[in-house]
């Protein structure tokens, strides 16, 4: 089962066992060397003595069904069309909110309420009956931090370069986060509407990075556009869902749910909100979920248009509630057989981050020590 005694602890740490045992008495348990400890225990003991241990009897993977290629393990029939899902990248003050806050008005998928939408992190829009996903954490902070957590949520950049301005440092810095992802951009020359704009300029520029227009003998797609006057904002929604049957994105519906935490937070009355972007399989009202280190089951599912949704398939953006805690942006988040389930992994990860907490702690102090010395 899942733990060990003092006298094998000992052993496998290569100290005595009276060391540990004393340890063990120092915090207040008057324990025998055939006393077993369970493994968080046993972590948070060794951990005192710079050891890590590996819960080799705990296979989170199994819990989860991880498994290595997914796509290969489904059948091709189960695979369908899903949404790409977009993230907007550009140079500060070059209109990348304005964009996302153009689209949304002009195209929001359940119009009821009036229009209104509420910020939770992600929302998605329809064109002709397709639809488009765009995450709405414009900035290269949460794009890197997501993919450092190795979330590829994002299938296609649109890289915002305002047309009065031209290529500037972050504008570069999109670039490369994006080309190091392996995401494919697709350019939107924005506040074309300025007498000063000078699209043109533009694109001679960006060839420099080896995005060259299709006019211009390249692949990529450039699109013309204003987010103050709504001019070319279903051209650049076509190209976007052009770009995606490109891509081919598919998923399986037909099975539990895993995808990433896109923002979250604690709501003094609804407890913890996560926004979940779901990449695979479908999220439905009562599954157990384990999100980072935290789980619970599912309370409510919202869209970012206030509506009320039992389920949610792949690359669907929803706020969910029923979580014990709030998980960091970028987290993973996997829906399982049961609540037990859940609590098991949740629980074990939260051990293994608490002996990383006290690795550091140990480690700082040691270095305090050696700079008093
Ligand atoms: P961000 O920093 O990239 O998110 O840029 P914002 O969306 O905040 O836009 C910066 C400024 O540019 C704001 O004053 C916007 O009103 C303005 N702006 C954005 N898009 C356009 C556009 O298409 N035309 C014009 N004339 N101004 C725009
Ligand atoms: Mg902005």
């Amino acid at each position: 089962s899942d733990s060990i005694t003092v006298g094998e602890l000992a052993k496998r740490m290569g100290v005595k066992a009276n060391e540990l045992i004393a340890e063990l008495m120092r915090q207040g348990s008057m324990v025998t060397i055939n006393h077993p400890l369970d493994y968080e225990s046993a972590a948070i003991l060794a951990a005192e003595f710079n050891h890590e241990v590996e819960n080799v009897a705990f296979d989170e993977e199994t819990i989860l069904e991880v498994e290595p290629s997914k796509e290969a393990e489904d059948n091709v029939e189960d695979l369908e069309v899903r949404p790409p899902v977009v993230t907007i990248m550009g140079h500060v003050d070059h209109g990348k909110t304005s964009l996302l806050d153009a689209i949304r008005e002009a195209n929001v998928t359940e119009g009821e309420a009036g229009g209104i939408t509420q910020h939770i992190g992600a929302y998605d829009v329809e064109l002709d009956g397709k639809k488009v996903t765009f995450l709405d954490t414009p900035g290269h902070e949460a794009f890197t931090a997501m993919r450092a957590r190795g979330a590829g949520v994002t299938d296609i950049v649109i890289l915002v370069v305002a047309a009065d301005d031209g290529v500037m440092p972050q504008t570069k810095e999109a670039i490369s986060h994006s080309k190091a992802a392996g995401v494919p951009m697709i350019v939107a020359v924005n506040k074309i509407d300025k007498p000063d704009a000078n699209p043109e300029k533009v694109k001679q520029e960006l060839t420099e990075f080896e995005l060259v227009p299709e006019e211009w003998g390249g692949d990529t797609i450039f699109v013309e556009v204003s987010a103050k006057q709504q001019t070319n904002l279903d051209t650049l929604l076509e190209m976007i869902l052009l770009q995606a049957e490109v891509l081919e994105l598919k998923a399986n519906p037909n099975k539990r749910a895993k995808g990433s935490i896109v923002e979250a937070r604690l709501d003094k009355g609804r407890g913890p909100i996560a926004t979940v972007l779901v990449q695979d399989g479908t999220l439905k009202i009562g599954d157990a979920i384990v999100a980072g280190l935290h789980y619970g089951r599912v309370r409510s599912m919202t869209t970012a248009t206030g509506s009320q949704v039992k389920e949610a398939g792949p690359s669907f953006p929803v706020e969910v509630t029923g979580l014990g805690g709030v998980p960091n942006a970028g987290d993973t988040f996997h829906a399982v057989e049961n609540e037990k389930a859940a609590k098991d992994v949740s629980h074990h990860r939260q051990s293994k981050q608490r002996e990383i907490d006290l690795s550091r702690n140990s480690k700082v102090s040691l270095d305090q020590l050696f700079e008093k010395m």
